[in-house]
């Protein structure tokens, strides 16, 4: 991997406007390399690359073969684990465990889609005697994928494992604050034996290089993860060229918890689905929503364990680790200015270890009760380690709260009455429903992706394939 640069046709390719970004450790604050800024003419070589290569070796690779690389760059992703853990740990300030999870979960990506490839079929349909139609799923061509910082690895790998799987060419445009490990991944991918101009990533901002992919006529899809306002703007600039757009754009995930959960198995998961990633997660559990009969009780265990937490850097592999940047730290630092300053009561807090450096991004996780149902704190993502706590007094109004913000990703149901659990699983409106557990960015099987202000498309599972092939139909008269 060379520091940078770009990677576009196998190769390493400096910037054509010669500049670069400083990569930040969020953890100290620190610089500790640079990335390379990307421009509209990066852009613009990487999508002749990724063309050139979907018009070549990659658009005649049989699909069985398309999952033989991608296989074998699950199996390199697997034997590099330990170095690409580190890389993301120190890159985007996440306990080097989670790292350790995330570059699991990347050789998992791969690996579903390897075995995925050469099962994507069409149909044959029924249609007028001296007929035989049939549908075949063709790749889009050119992909574009916009990736954020919380999961580089893990966001990386579900966008484009399936997008090669199905056939496409992919340019990647990771984000400026934490992108080094989808660098080295791409690295492998060539070392796999994937063709030169199959996987091109450009670093660079959002507003340079990002847009220009967004913009570009060469792109046939493209597949977004970030902000609700970024989502927004990617797909104002595809629609000029009326592309179709994948948009993930995070959530308030409700978990509700009804008197009757078995709440000794609930309590670490409500817990751990708002701490991991420091909350910087698009599917974290960030409201709790409590039958009022056990309110009072479940939120003294949830401060007990919320007081228990410790925050410290990355390689200290604690409870949380920092945000990723100064401006994130500032966003979290707003809404809890605004809870207090709104009377938003707070239970308890986790501590900062002292010796995490004071020019780290870090915040303590805070658990705030009786968040009113129209504040920003119940409605915003605030993208940090901060769990809003209401209460309910019936079914109705669980799902009242649980469905009364702009978003709808997942939603986490505990209770130990079946009818209840099919009820709600119908009635909470989200892209997934978990019941009496909650998997939070977790299995790379299920189809993810949500409905309102989360997005549309899905991601994940034998689903994202579809959303990466165009369907054909082709009618033969042969009397
Ligand atoms: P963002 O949406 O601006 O960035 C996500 C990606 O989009 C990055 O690669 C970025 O470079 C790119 N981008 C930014 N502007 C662009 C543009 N004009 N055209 C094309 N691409 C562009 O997110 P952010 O500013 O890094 O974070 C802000 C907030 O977004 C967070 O606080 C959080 O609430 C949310 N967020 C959500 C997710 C998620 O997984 N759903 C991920 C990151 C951030």
């Amino acid at each position: 991997m060379e520091e940078a640069k770009h990677f576009i046709g196998s190769e390493w390719v400096a910037p054509a406007g010669g500049e670069t970004i400083p990569v930040l450790d969020p953890s100290d604050g620190q610089p500790f390399t640079q990335l390379a800024r990307g421009t509209a003419a990066d852009i613009e070589a990487a999508v002749r690359a990724a063309r050139h290569a979907f018009e070549g070796p990659w658009g005649a690779a049989s699909a069985a073969d398309r999952g033989r690389i991608l296989y074998r760059l699950s199996m390199l992703v697997a034997a590099r684990h330990d170095e690409l853990a580190q890389l993301e740990a120190r890159d985007t300030g996440k306990p080097l465990r989670q790292a350790r999870a995330d570059a699991a979960a990347l050789a998992r990506y791969f690996e579903f889609y390897a075995g995925a490839a050469d099962k994507l079929h069409g149909e044959t349909l029924p249609y007028q005697t001296g007929y035989t139609v049939f549908t075949v799923r063709e790749p889009h061509g050119v992909t574009g994928h916009i990736v954020p910082w919380n999961y580089p690895m893990q966001i990386f790998g579900r966008s484009v494992g399936a997008a090669l799987a199905a056939g496409n060419a992919c340019v990647v445009k990771p984000a400026e604050d934490a992108c080094l490990s989808v660098l080295r991944v791409a690295e492998l991918a060539a070392e796999a034996g994937l063709p030169a101009g199959a996987l091109n990533i450009v670093t660079g901002y959002g507003h340079e290089a990002g847009a220009a992919l967004a913009r570009h006529a060469g792109i046939d899809h493209i597949s977004f993860t970030g902000s609700p306002e970024t989502g927004k703007l990617v797909v104002q600039m595809a629609a000029e060229n009326h592309v179709p757009v994948t948009l993930e754009l995070g959530g308030k995930s409700p978990q509700i918890v009804f008197a009757d959960a078995d709440l000794d198995a609930a309590l670490p998961v409500l817990v751990s689905a708002i701490v991991q990633n420091a909350g910087q997660t698009c599917s974290a559990g960030s409201r709790v929503l409590i039958e009022r009969s056990i309110y009072e009780p479940l939120l003294d265990r949830l401060g007990a364990a919320f007081s228990a937490l410790r925050v410290g850097p990355s390689h200290a592999d604690l409870d949380c680790g920092p945000l990723i940047s100064a401006k994130q730290q500032q966003r979290v630092w707003d809404f809890l200015s605004d809870a207090h300053h709104d009377g938003i009561g707070m239970v308890a807090h986790g501590e900062i270890i002292h010796e995490a450096p004071e020019t780290g991004f870090y915040q303590a996780p805070t658990l705030l009760r009786d968040v009113p149902a129209g504040h920003h704190l119940a409605n915003e993502e605030v993208f940090g380690p901060v769990l809003a706590a209401m209460s309910f007094a019936d079914e109705d109004e669980a799902v009242a709260l649980a469905n009364g913000t702009p978003y709808g990703l997942v939603a986490g149901i505990w209770t130990r009455d079946g009818a209840r659990q099919l009820r709600l699983a119908r009635r909470v409106r989200s892209g997934q429903v978990f019941i009496n557990n909650y998997g939070a960015g977790g299995g790379v099987e299920l189809p993810f992706g949500g409905v309102k202000h989360s997005g549309h498309g899905r991601e994940k599972g034998f689903e994202a394939l579809y959303g990466f092939t165009v369907l054909k139909t082709v009618a033969i008269r042969h009397g």
